[in-house]
């Protein structure tokens, strides 16, 4: 890290807003580095950390913070220390990660209309778009003067075909209640699938992809040509692969079953699905790093919690090839994704007949950066590639207020 991306004005600091956190980086769109990061945990109770790391080393802050507000200010007290803060003459504009953009195909600049719009989505993302609204709110009070954008994670997914994006529900029912297929986690599949593109020395508008985002949350994409045409996440983070804690695709008639034979309410229904399912739900872990521990121990639920994971997996595979027509790369991303040798192996066994294949070797070696793992000569190309989502909002932001692509390879951190 260093901090002489401050001469110039080519800074972006990322803000991602949860509840109770606030997750922030600065990134140079000159160099592709990432002079200063952190996150503020805990804000609201009665401890909170801030934890930094910037050119002068690590900087830990344990106190208590009351909202965001104070949160960020915190934040900038920090950045300042080391000449990067809020006032820094480098900073160009500050990019917000927001959930739900609803039908919004491109980030938008910060404005008053904007903000009534993020608000008026607020029914659709209950538990993220007032965090990003408050991070959003408190960056504009701090600093009314610099250009603001929000990059929304259902964008990339906006242009999905109509037939891709629409439930075969009653049509207006549907369009009553903006009941239809948003998608999420939609800044990573377009970094990651820019990113295979370069990988394989092609434009992205040549290639096809199969993009599987596998962390905490899971979803899956089908990428024709640089354009979302399908994802596995639909009208809320819950459908397609099966996660850490939240079950994905099921029977929509097992909700009114419980509600009936188990006499749950809406809200049990909602946390069992959200919070009680997926791997947790199956094995009681879920995290994949224990559960292939257990798995390699012979432990019976764990490799059940496995298989249902890696099974789910393979479908969306095999759905998204016949989706594509022709694909040219599976890519892995995300936590699980890019660390998990053994899921990554699973879920695409047996699938030589379609042209992927994972290479032992390739797959287990020790790896970092984007990297391909399917053997020599194969015809689909199996690639591991760490997404990016902060330098991905940093290089929407600073396009969208300076009109100039900046670096979008990862530089020296
Ligand atoms: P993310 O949401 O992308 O941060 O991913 C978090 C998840 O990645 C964790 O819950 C773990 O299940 C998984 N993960 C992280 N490191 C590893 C690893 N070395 N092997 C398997 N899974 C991992």
């Amino acid at each position: 890290m260093s901090g002489r991306e401050t001469a110039a004005r080519d800074l972006v600091l990322v803000l991602n807003s949860g509840s109770s956190s606030l997750k922030y980086q600065l990134v140079s769109m000159a160099t592709g580095g990432r002079p200063a990061a952190g996150i503020v945990g805990r804000i609201g109770e009665a401890e909170g950390r801030l934890a930094h790391s910037g050119p002068s080393g690590p900087v830990v802050r344990v106190e208590r913070f009351p909202d965001h507000g104070a949160a960020l200010r915190a934040v900038g007290e920090v950045l300042d220390a080391e000449g990067l803060g809020l006032g820094a003459p480098g900073l160009t504009a500050i990019g917000h990660r927001v959930v739900h953009g609803g039908d919004r195909t491109e980030p938008a600049l910060v404005d008053d209309a904007l903000l009534a719009e993020i608000e008026r989505l607020v029914p659709l993302a209950p538990l993220h778009n007032p965090a990003n609204l408050t991070g959003i709110r408190t960056a504009r009070a701090l600093r009314p003067d610099l250009p603001q954008a929000a990059v929304f994670d259902t964008a990339f997914h906006a242009t999905m075909p109509e037939a891709a994006a629409r439930y075969a529900l009653d049509t207006a029912t549907a369009d009553a209640y903006r009941i239809r297929r948003y998608g999420f986690h939609g800044t990573s599949h377009a970094y990651v699938s820019r990113e295979t593109a370069a990988l394989l020395g092609r434009a992205p508008a040549e290639v096809n992809v199969v993009v599987l985002h596998l962390g905490n949350g899971a979803s899956a994409s089908a990428v024709a040509g640089g354009r979302c045409v399908d994802t596995s996440m639909g009208f809320t983070p819950l459908e397609g692969l099966v996660m850490g804690t939240r079950s994905g695709d099921l029977d929509p008639a097992i909700v009114p079953y419980l509600i009936r034979e188990a006499g749950m309410g809406p809200d049990e229904v909602d946390e069992l699905l959200n919070r009680r399912s997926g791997l947790a739900g199956l094995c009681g872990d879920n995290d994949m790093r224990e559960i292939s521990r257990r798995v390699a121990d012979g432990d019976v639920r764990a490799t059940l919690a496995f298989d249902v994971y890696v099974h789910r997996l393979r479908k969306y595979v095999g759905a998204y090839c016949a989706v594509l027509g022709r694909v040219d790369a599976v890519v892995f991303t995300a936590g699980v994704g890019e660390n998990s040798a053994a899921v990554r192996a699973a879920a695409l066994h047996g699938l030589d007949g379609f042209g992927i294949a994972v290479d032992p070797a390739l797959n287990g070696a020790e790896g970092h950066g984007a990297r391909l793992i399917s053997p020599a000569g194969s015809r689909v190309a199996v690639a591991v590639v760490p997404t990016d989502e902060e330098r991905e909002i940093a290089r929407q932001t600073y396009q969208l207020v300076t009109g100039k692509g900046g670096t979008t390879s990862p530089g020296e951190e």
